[in-house]
C-alpha cells in the first residue's frame, strides 16, 4: 500500500516524505508548488504537480496507486495574510479538505493525518494548553484549521473515515544532515529570520515587543524539532492502521522559550553576533503558547528527542549555510 502526502513539497511535508521513505513506505506526493519546491521532494517519491481542490487529479492518483492513508499538509498558513485575504484561506484550506475527503470517500480511503495548529486555540486562558481547552481562533488561518477539524469529525462519522489531527506548536530546525530545511520565500518564522542575520541577509532581528508579562518581556513559544514532528506523523499513521479511533493531539516540546532566549541560543549555535532591535508588538500575538503534549506521549508513544533550542537551531544553521539560496528552482 502507498501513502499519499498532500503538500509534500513544503517544509514540513517534505521532511515527512523523507521519514516515510526511510520507514520503507511507498510515497506519492501531490503539491501545486505555491510555496513548496519540487527539489524538496525526495526522488524516491512519485510526484504529481496539482491542486488538492481538483477532484480529478485525486481520482487519478487513487486509481493509479493503492493508497491506504493520506497525510494532509496543504494550506496557506500566514496569519497576517489570512486577516487580509480570508476568502483565499477558506477557499484553499477548507476547500482543500472538502475536496480531499470527497475523493477519499469516492475511492474508499479511510485514514487521514492532518496538520492542525496551535492557532485553533487563540489567546489561551491558561498554559500549558490541553487538547480539550476552548478553541477561539483569533484569525482566519486558525479558524480555517478548526473548521477543517470539524469537517473531518462529521465526514468521519458519516463515512467511517478515521483521522488524527496534530496541532503543531512552533516547528523549527532542519534535517540532521543539513540536506533539507525550511525555504519559505515569504519568511515570517522566527528561527529562519534570526539566521538571516549571520547569513548577512538582514542587519538585525526585530523583536516584536518586549513589554509582555513574561520573564524577559518577549513572547514565549513552544518549539518542536522538525524530525520529531515527522516521527509523530508516522506514529499517528500506524495508530490509525492499528485501528485507532479519531483523535486530536498537541505536538510541542512542553517547554516555553522567549524570543530573546531563541536569539541567544542562535548566537551560541552560530558563534556569531546577532544584533537586535525592539519593535512594536505584532497584532494578535499571544504572550505565551506552550503545549501540554502528554496525550501524544501516552497514546502515540511520542517522545521528542531534540529539545535544546541550541541544537534545533544548529540543524537549521547547517541547512542555511549549505543552501544560502534555499532549494534550486526546478519544475
Ligand atoms: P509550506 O507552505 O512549506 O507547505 C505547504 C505545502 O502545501 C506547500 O508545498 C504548498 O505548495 C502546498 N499547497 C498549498 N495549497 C495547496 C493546494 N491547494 N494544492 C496542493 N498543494 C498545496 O508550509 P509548512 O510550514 O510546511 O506547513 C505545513 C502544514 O503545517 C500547513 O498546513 C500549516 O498550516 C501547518 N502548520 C505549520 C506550522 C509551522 O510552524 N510551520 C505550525 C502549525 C501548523
Ligand atoms: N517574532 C519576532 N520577530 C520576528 C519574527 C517573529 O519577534 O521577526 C516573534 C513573534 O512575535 C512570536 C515568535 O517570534 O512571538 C514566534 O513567531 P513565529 O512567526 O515564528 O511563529 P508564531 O508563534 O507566530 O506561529
Amino acid at each position: 500500500m502507498s501513502v499519499l502526502v498532500c503538500g509534500g513539497a513544503g517544509y514540513i511535508g517534505s521532511h515527512n516524505v523523507k521519514a516515510l521513505i526511510e520507514q520503507g513506505e511507498d510515497v506519492i506526493v501531490l503539491d501545486n508548488l505555491w510555496t513548496g519546491h519540487k527539489a524538496a521532494v525526495p526522488e524516491q517519491a512519485k510526484f504529481y504537480k496539482g491542486d488538492v481542490r481538483d477532484g480529478a487529479i485525486l481520482d487519478k492518483i487513487f486509481t493509479e496507486h493503492k493508497i491506504d492513508a493520506v497525510l494532509h499538509f496543504c494550506a496557506c498558513s500566514l496569519v497576517g495574510e489570512s486577516v487580509e485575504k480570508p476568502l483565499l484561506y477558506f477557499n484553499n484550506n477548507v476547500g482543500g479538505m472538502q475536496s480531499l475527503l470527497e475523493a477519499m470517500t469516492r475511492n474508499h480511503v479511510n485514514k487521514i493525518v492532518f496538520s492542525s495548529s496551535a492557532a485553533v486555540y487563540g489567546e489561551p486562558k491558561s498554559v500549558p494548553i490541553f487538547e480539550d481547552d476552548p478553541t477561539n481562533p483569533t484569525n482566519p488561518y486558525g479558524e480555517s484549521k478548526r473548521i477543517m477539524e470539524r469537517i473531518m469529525h462529521w465526514v468521519g462519522l458519516a463515512h467511517n473515515i478515521k483521522y488524527v489531527s496534530l496541532r503543531y506548536f512552533n516547528v523549527a530546525g532542519a534535517r540532521h544532515d543539513g540536506s533539507m530545511g525550511e525555504d519559505h520565500r515569504n519568511e515570517t518564522h522566527l528561527v529562519p529570520i534570526i539566521l538571516q542575520v549571520p547569513l548577512k541577509k538582514r542587519s538585525h532581528v526585530t523583536v516584536y515587543g518586549d513589554d509582555y508579562k513574561t520573564k524577559d518581556g518577549t513572547c514565549i513559544r513552544d518549539y518542536v524539532y522538525i524530525e520529531d514532528l515527522a516521527a509523530a506523523h508516522i506514529l499517528a499513521l500506524n495508530y490509525l492502521r492499528d485501528g485507532g479511533e479519531s483523535e486530536i493531539f498537541n505536538l510541542g516540546s512542553g517547554d516555553g522559550y522567549s524570543v530573546m532566549e531563541m536569539i541567544n541560543a542562535a548566537r551560541k549555535a552560530t558563534g556569531r553576533d546577532i544584533p537586535v532591535e525592539i519593535g512594536a508588538r505584532r497584532a494578535g500575538d499571544p504572550a505565551r503558547l506552550v503545549a501540554d503534549s502528554k496525550k501524544a506521549r501516552k497514546i502515540l508513544g511520542w517522545s521528542p528527542k531534540v529539545t535544546r533550542m541550541e541544537d534545533i537551531i544548529a540543524t537549521a544553521w547547517r541547512w542555511h549555510l549549505g543552501h544560502p539560496n534555499g532549494y534550486p528552482d526546478i519544475e
